[in-house]
């Protein structure tokens, strides 16, 4: 399967936005965003000149799918999923993201970060609603229970996960029950809910040109 191997923070220095991809390191000194805060490369630190509409929706989709961590084939198919639903097309095409199983892991506290998330998913740590589920993708709906398999609750990056993830909190849409590594999708997210900056209506306009 396709995925991205460059390096995650030069994404953040892209997109001028801490994307928090990194688990730990993204809370630390080390943080090379914290350090560098402009865009990489040899003409990172140039100031833009007058910046497109096109351009602007441009970054606002590689913001979220980087987010995330869906390739390019992948996050059309959500906006087309989302664009077929009633209601907000930019709004449900959040929430389809966030209800897949990778994102919940990790807003459960089980990995600390997406792409940690995915790693653990695929070594078959979790399980939904009592069934082994190993795609990262895999689509959570409300009542879902995801828990941490019972051999696996010893596995120290996700123990360690758990002790960290007060930093960040639980959302208010997820029930955690730590005591039995496992949480609940209570809820689907509002739009209020998601706070990371996203202009989502940009990448709906790229789309539909
Ligand atoms: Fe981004 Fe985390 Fe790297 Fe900082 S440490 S630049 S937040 S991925």
């Amino acid at each position: 399967m396709a995925r991205y191997t460059g390096s995650s923070c030069r994404l953040c220095r892209r997109e001028n936005l801490k994307l928090f991809l990194k688990g730990d390191r993204c809370y630390g000194d080390k943080c090379a965003f914290e350090r560098r805060p402009y865009a990489p490369g040899q003409h990172g630190q140039r100031r833009s000149g007058k910046v497109s509409d096109y351009q602007l929706q441009l970054r606002e989709k590689q913001k979220v799918k980087r987010i995330y961590g869906v390739l390019e084939r992948q996050f059309r198919r959500y906006y087309y999923r989302a664009d077929k639903q009633k209601g907000i097309t930019g709004t449900t095409l959040l929430i389809l993201l966030e209800s897949r199983l990778d994102n919940v892991v990790y807003r459960m506290g089980f990995a600390s970060s997406r792409n940690q998330a995915r790693q653990l998913i695929r070594h078959n740590h979790f399980s939904v609603n009592g069934k082994k589920v190993n795609i990262p993708s895999y689509q959570i709906k409300v009542g879902d229970v995801v828990e941490v398999k019972e051999d696996s609750r010893k596995v120290q990056s996700i123990m360690d996960s758990m002790e960290t993830v007060v930093r960040r909190g639980i959302p208010s849409w997820i029930e955690l029950d730590k005591e039995n590594f496992r949480g609940t999708f209570k809820a689907l997210p509002t739009r209020e809910d998601l706070t990371m900056p996203v202009q989502e209506q940009l990448i709906v306009e790229l789309y539909s040109k």
